[in-house]
């Protein structure tokens, strides 16, 4: 069975046209899809027939929120959504005074292997379909009954290791006769994927590009994540200088600190050379203890001095503030719990 969410408008156009429909079609069917109905019967500006058609080679996929978390400290929504084959995965609604942003998962699982991740334990079980990805976003919004107005692909999964749908997603979220979320309200997140970088650059899809950096040398990335091997940082760095000369969109970097691991003073200085050229933002996360990893934060005093390193070598870094704290809010923790991963 076809699910309608994974074409894209000019796609389910010409699907409508194949069965006999009128092209004009599409926008209504559209229109509903992405406003999260359930079934076509709720689509009640169509005809029962061409209901009744739908039904016969289409459904409407949905995701069923399993768990829900709201933080006392600052409103962050935690879901855990059930795919409709019965794997979860999750996406968390944050408050910023812009407005909501919602963080999205892409893959079930992950096959990057970052030594810190909690989302990566077990693998990779399967990609999201596109419809998939954007259904987090639809039933999010529907739930909170407020508008969504911020995407991060930084959830479950590598984004650009589900390349083809994620694309499509954002083809789909972005236009107007759906959620009509202006690409740069959107952020995806990658581990350095290089080819992936090269080729969305390629897409005119004018987004803003993060990268997972969290080690300023290759000794170190390489020991935290195996991703490293495949594309040095050398790679990664070119492929990044090529996307901001490509698009002239702003690049940012996450640098996870870990104690002991990444977070020296020599640390600062060899991460303030390699980001000073190319202008970015630095993102510092302190690390969040994941049960099955003993990685740890720095104090407070520890972290705050890292950043003025980084600002005093002139690179523009903030620390990235921790939001629903109560709720596990960050990411892989509850699908793990949930008993949906096997244990290493
Ligand atoms: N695969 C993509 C999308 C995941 S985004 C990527 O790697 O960018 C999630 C972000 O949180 C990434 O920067 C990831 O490296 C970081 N992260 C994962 N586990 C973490 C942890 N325990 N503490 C702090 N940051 C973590």
């Amino acid at each position: 069975m076809l699910d309608l969410k994974d074409m894209e408008y000019k796609e389910l156009e010409e699907y409508l046209i194949s069965v006999g429909e009128k092209r004009f079609r599409a926008a209504q069917i559209y229109k509903w899809l992405h406003m999260g109905v359930t079934s076509y019967d709720e689509m009640t500006d169509i005809s029962k027939a061409l209901r009744e058609k739908l039904g016969a080679q289409t459904y409407v996929s949905t995701l069923e929120i399993e768990e829900k978390y709201v933080s006392k400290l600052d409103g962050t929504v935690k879901y855990l959504f059930r795919l409709p084959d019965g794997n979860c995965i999750e996406s968390v609604v944050m408050r910023y005074r812009h407005g909501l942003t919602i963080c999205i998962s892409s893959q079930v699982g992950c096959r990057m292997g970052c030594r810190f991740c909690a989302s990566t334990i077990g693998g990779l079980f399967r990609s999201l379909t596109a419809g998939e990805i954007l259904n987090q976003v639809i039933f999010a919004e529907k739930d909170m009954g407020e508008r969504i107005s911020n995407i991060v692909l930084m959830g479950i999964g590598e984004p650009l290791d589900n390349y083809d749908n994620v694309i499509k997603f954002l083809h789909n979220v972005h236009n107007e006769k759906g959620k009509n979320i202006g690409y740069r309200h959107i952020t995806l997140s990658t581990c350095g994927v290089v080819p992936g970088i090269y080729k969305l650059a390629e897409e005119n899809i004018p987004i803003t590009l993060t990268i997972s950096l969290h080690a300023p040398n290759n000794e170190i990335r390489d020991s935290i994540m195996p991703v490293n091997h495949a594309y040095k940082i050398e790679e990664l760095f070119k492929a990044c200088r090529y996307y901001l000369e490509k698009t002239g969109r702003r690049l940012s970097f996450e640098y996870s600190l870990i104690h002991g691991v990444n977070d020296s003073v020599r640390n600062a200085e060899e991460l303030a050379a390699l980001i000073k050229p190319l202008h970015a933002h630095v993102n510092l996360i302190p690390v969040n203890r994941v049960e099955e990893r003993d990685f740890k934060k720095g104090s407070r005093n520890e972290i705050n001095a890292f950043c003025q390193r980084l600002t005093m070598r002139g690179v523009n870094a903030t620390i990235r503030r921790e939001l629903g704290a109560d709720i596990s809010a960050s990411c892989g923790q509850l699908r793990k719990r949930a008993g949906n991963i096997k244990d290493e």
